[in-house]
């Protein structure tokens, strides 16, 4: 077995987070560290999926569901409008390998992630 991803951690309520969106498979939190003005993530509660090409092909409609739940989020925190980044791989800067979308939005630089 290996180590719970940290995801999986704040899901089971092992680590604090501030939830802004939960459902029966997905949830959303506050980053920790935020790179934007509103700085969100979205995840699978279960670890299944390493990243967002896993996803798509093993359950493309949970993907379609993080999809769905982004455009809620921006909605509530950014007017509707937003960018959504899934870091794919060590060298493209992901560091938690348990697929997860970012919600940027509210004053994005080029910068921003
Ligand atoms: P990535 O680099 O694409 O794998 O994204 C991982 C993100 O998770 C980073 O933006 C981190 O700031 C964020 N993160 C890591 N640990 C926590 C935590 N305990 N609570 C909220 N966000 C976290």
């Amino acid at each position: 077995m290996s180590e719970p991803t940290v995801f999986e951690r704040i899901a089971a309520g092992e680590i604090p987070a501030t939830k802004v969106f939960e459902s029966d498979r997905v949830l959303g939190i506050r980053d920790i560290a935020p790179k934007a003005p509103v700085h969100l993530l979205l995840f699978p509660k279960a670890a299944d999926y390493a990243n967002v090409t896993e996803l798509a092909a093993g359950d493309p409609a949970l993907l379609a569901e993080l999809v769905a739940a982004a455009q809620q989020l921006a909605d509530e925190h950014t007017g509707g409008q937003y960018r959504l980044v899934f870091n794919t791989g060590a060298e493209a800067g992901q560091t938690v390998f348990h697929v997860h979308a970012h919600v940027l939005g509210g004053g994005l630089t080029e910068a921003s992630l």
